[in-house]
C-alpha cells in the first residue's frame, strides 16, 4: 500500500464546506447584530431576550420570534405575538 491519495474532488468539495461555513458564521453575526440593534432601538435590552430563530413571526420587527431571557426561560410568550416557542 503506497500513500494515500485524496481525491481530488474531495479534496476542492471539502474546501467548499469549510469556505461555506465561514460565509455563514459571518452572516450570522451579522443577523445577530442586526437584531441587537433592532431591540436596542425598541428600547429592550439585546442581552436578555433570547431569538431561538424557531418561528417567522409577523408582528416583529426581527421577521421571528422573540423571548425575555429572565423573565421568561421557558420560551412561552414571544415579546410581539405573545405565541410560545412550542408548538404542534
Ligand atoms: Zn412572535
Amino acid at each position: 500500500m503506497g500513500t494515500l491519495l485524496i481525491d481530488e474532488n474531495i479534496a476542492k468539495a471539502k474546501a467548499a464546506v469549510v469556505e461555506a461555513k465561514k460565509v455563514e458564521a459571518a452572516a450570522n453575526a451579522m443577523l445577530q447584530r442586526a437584531y441587537c440593534k433592532v431591540l436596542a432601538d425598541l428600547g429592550f435590552d439585546p442581552a436578555t431576550i433570547v431569538i431561538p430563530g424557531t418561528w417567522d413571526c409577523e408582528e416583529s420587527p426581527l421577521a421571528t420570534c422573540a423571548y425575555h431571557f429572565y423573565e421568561d426561560p421557558c420560551r412561552d410568550k414571544c415579546v410581539f405575538c405573545e405565541a410560545p416557542e412550542e408548538r404542534r
